[in-house]
């Protein structure tokens, strides 16, 4: 597992997975969840927006699925 800080709140966090797609981190605050290459390339330098999106990827992920940030509202 590579340690890494969240990229939306810095805490301690791990990357448990990366794909062609998306990376998914595993941060010690927000939970597990994953970051499209997309989304990471809009938003890696703005946290509080990719905060926004993983509150919005939680509240559309299912029970038991993994939030998935694909898409950012940049601007
Ligand atoms: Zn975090």
């Amino acid at each position: 597992m590579t340690k890494t800080p969240c990229p939306i709140t810095g805490d301690p966090a791990q990357i448990r997975a990366r794909t062609a797609d998306y990376t998914e981190f595993d941060c010690s605050r927000c939970g597990v969840f994953r970051i499209s290459d997309a989304a990471m390339a809009l938003a890696g330098d703005n946290p509080e927006t990719l905060a926004e999106a993983l509150a919005v990827a939680r509240s559309a992920a299912g029970e038991g699925e993994t939030p998935i940030i694909d898409n950012v509202v940049s601007g």
